[in-house]
Formats: structure tokens, C-alpha cells, sequence
């Protein structure tokens, strides 16, 4: 088995999680191979997740920036409102045939732990998500949607009592108790095999967009756009692409305030080479190796690291990675909302920005792809909050 991306990625693991992280390992290559586990994928992904997801073609944009043609890949669509389904449903069935009852799950603003107690209630297992106090207290309405889901929600005390921290309860958890448990890692994050494994399940974004672009273009696009966090709809959206070299691949992380502001969180434009969460990649850390706090509007992109895989796209040239603050990304959520009718999420919005940005360099041959990995109702309130409008919920 392959653990690395160049020198990225790696198990930097306790000894007792080491034999279970290779089990599944294991079993993941074993499900990549079996007729019955992609058979039972597909099925889920159609009918319970509402597969393919649509690309459609933003001709109002097109108008609007006079350059190139532009198609949003509509992972808002999918049941529970972004792209984590997709990974989850393929964790789940993983899970269940290496014969676990529990999962568990780490959350920062909530769609991780909503996605995982989505597809716990359907599959009848038990599901307890750790999650940040703070987090809890910010995203009350997701920690209420998980107990409606049958979910236990942990309220994480340690720490800075964020989504860092919810990865290390989980972790815990899962070496006191890994003999009826699979941790469900929410991102392309996590030691071999998990960066490996959830880009798999996430490459249907990446696979079903490479050929509705060429069914309704004709030929490949010239660029394609995703947001980066943890990386997962990136990596998934990028990984179909990566042998077409004509095809650039633009990675936009959260900048915040701005990139020589403390408070963002673009690991990969302003961080440096470390281990932590059990892989060895590129982390927002200071000079003595200590994980800073980040900080960006979109709470799906506040994360200190970065996928092993992204790191090694980003060492090798292959794929390129912009910041985009918050102003550029509330900027492009209200520019989508009225040009399009589509409010996306504030995340999926970064990129969005990303084309806004830089289609003056682009042309009338140039055919973009942007990934809109999740729907915007979760934001709303917090747009009005930064026009300095106080909704009453
Ligand atoms: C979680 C989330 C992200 C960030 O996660 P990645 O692993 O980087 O994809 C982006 N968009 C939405 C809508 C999310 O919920």
C-alpha cells in the first residue's frame, strides 16, 4: 500500500491505533476491487444522494465577465446540502463490512457530523460526533439536527475547544474503543489510508464533471476551481484531471482578514511542513512547531492543515492554490445569489471569487469549472451578521 504523496502524508499514529488504521487500510483495498461494495455505492449514491449532480452552465456570469464559458458543479444539491455525503456513504459501507456497529465522527461547523449521522440513522448504527464546545455554542441549530438524527453529540472541553481539538477526542475515542468503531474522518485528512480513501469517494465529483464538461463542450475545460479546507471536494474534484495537462486546477483557501493579517486560515500559501492529526504535510504552525489558531468567515475552511496530496500538487507545480479573503468571498456569494439565483455555501463561495478574480487573464476559448461544494442556508445569517444586519432566528 501506498501511505505517501511525495514525502507528505504517512500514519504518525499511536501504537495502539497503527493495527486498526491498517485493517482499514486493508479493507479499503479489498472494497476498490469487490463487484458487491461498488455496486451497493453506486446505488446509494443515485438514489439516496441524488447522483450525478448536475453541471450547470452560469450563462449570466458568462454575460456578465465577457471571457469564458463557466459551469458550476452542483454538489449543493446532494441530500444534507454538500459534497460530505459522498464520503460518508463510502465510509459507512466500509465500516459495515469490516463488521463495526459505531461510528464516530469529528465536526467543526456541523455538515461533517450531519452528513455522518445522515447515513448512521439510515444504516441503523450507533453515531457519536465530537465537536468543539465553541462550535457548539456557534452552530446550535447542526448539533440539533444530529440529536434529531439519533446522534451524540460530544461537547469537546480541550484546547482552544475547536475542530482541532474535536479531531483529538475523536482520536481518542477511537484507540480506547476501535473494536466495534469506525472514525469516519470527515476530510482528506487523518493518517494513510484516510487521504487516500476519502479522495476515492469524493473523485464522483472530479469523474462526473470531466464527462458532462466533454458531452456538452466537446472538449475538456481549460480550468477548474474548488475550495480548499481539509481539501476533500478539491482533491476529489482535481483527481480526474490530474493526467490532462491542459487543465489547470486552482485550490482556493480561506484568507480571512488577510494572509498578513494572524487571522486566516491558508495553510498552504502561508504554512510550513509538520506533523500533526497523524500525517506529515503543511500546517499553520509558529516557528516552534505549535498549530496556530486560524480563523476564516466560512467555518468549513477553518482548519490549521491541509491534505498530504494538495501539499504534493502544490510541490510539483500541478496544481495552484490562491487565498481569498472574506470580503472576496461574501463578495461572490451575494454576485452568485443575484446573478444566478443560487446562494451557495460561504465556502463553496471562495472559490467562486477565485473565477471573479481571475477572469480578466482567462478568454472567450477558456471553459472553467467551478465546484459549488455545498448550499448556502447555513450562511445566511452570518452574511446579514457581516453587513451588519441582525437577523432574529
Ligand atoms: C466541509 C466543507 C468544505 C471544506 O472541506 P473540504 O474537505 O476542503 O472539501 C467546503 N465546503 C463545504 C460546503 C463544506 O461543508
Amino acid at each position: 500500500m501506498k501511505t505517501r504523496f511525495g514525502e507528505y502524508g504517512g500514519q504518525y499514529v499511536p501504537e495502539v491505533l497503527m493495527n486498526e488504521v491498517n485493517k482499514v487500510a486493508e479493507a479499503f483495498e479489498e472494497c476498490k476491487k469487490d463487484r458487491e461494495f461498488q455496486d451497493e455505492l453506486h446505488r446509494l449514491f443515485v438514489n439516496y444522494t441524488g447522483r450525478p449532480s448536475m453541471l450547470y452552465e452560469a450563462e449570466n456570469m458568462e454575460k456578465d465577465l465577457g471571457g469564458p464559458r463557466i459551469f458550476l458543479k452542483r454538489e449543493d444539491l446532494n441530500h444534507t446540502g454538500a459534497h460530505k455525503i459522498n464520503n460518508c456513504i463510502g465510509q459507512a459501507l466500509l465500516a459495515k463490512r469490516m463488521g463495526k456497529t459505531r461510528l464516530i465522527a469529528e465536526t467543526g461547523a456541523g455538515q461533517h457530523g450531519v452528513a455522518a449521522a445522515t447515513i448512521a440513522a439510515l444504516f441503523g448504527m450507533e453515531c457519536e460526533v465530537f465537536m468543539g464546545e465553541i462550535d457548539t455554542e456557534r452552530q446550535a441549530l447542526n448539533v440539533y439536527r444530529m440529536k434529531l438524527l439519533g446522534a451524540k453529540v460530544h461537547a469537546v472541553k480541550t484546547g482552544s475547544r475547536v475542530l482541532k481539538d474535536a479531531v483529538n477526542a475523536a482520536m481518542q475515542e477511537w484507540s480506547r474503543r476501535c473494536d466495534d468503531t469506525h472514525y469516519i474522518i470527515g476530510s482528506t485528512t487523518g493518517p494513510a489510508p484516510f487521504p487516500e480513501m476519502v479522495r476515492y469517494f469524493q473523485s464522483c465529483i472530479g469523474r462526473e464533471a470531466r464527462a458532462q464538461v466533454l458531452e456538452r463542450t466537446g472538449r475538456l475545460p481549460t480550468r477548474v476551481y474548488a475550495c480548499v479546507g481539509g481539501g476533500s471536494n478539491a482533491a476529489g474534484t482535481f483527481y480526474p484531471f490530474l493526467q490532462d495537462q491542459g487543465v489547470a486546477l486552482v485550490g482556493c483557501e480561506a484568507g480571512g482578514k488577510g494572509v498578513d493579517t494572524p487571522y486566516h486560515a491558508a495553510t498552504i500559501t502561508k504554512g510550513s511542513i509538520g506533523v500533526f492529526h497523524g500525517m506529515k504535510s503543511i500546517f499553520c504552525q509558529d516557528k516552534d512547531g505549535n498549530i496556530t489558531e486560524v480563523y476564516s468567515i466560512s467555518a468549513g475552511l477553518d482548519y490549521p492543515g491541509v491534505s498530504p496530496e494538495h501539499a504534493y500538487l502544490h510541490d510539483i507545480g500541478r496544481a495552484r492554490y490562491i487565498a481569498i479573503t472574506d470580503e472576496e468571498a461574501v463578495q461572490a456569494f451575494e454576485y452568485l445569489a443575484r446573478k444566478e439565483g443560487i446562494i451557495c455555501a460561504i465556502e463553496s463561495a471562495h472559490a467562486v471569487a477565485g473565477v471573479l478574480k481571475e477572469a480578466k487573464t482567462m478568454n472567450k476559448d477558456d471553459i472553467v469549472v467551478i465546484t459549488l461544494s455545498g448550499r448556502g442556508d447555513k450562511d445566511v445569517a452570518a452574511i446579514a451578521r457581516y453587513r451588519g444586519e441582525n437577523l432574529h432566528d
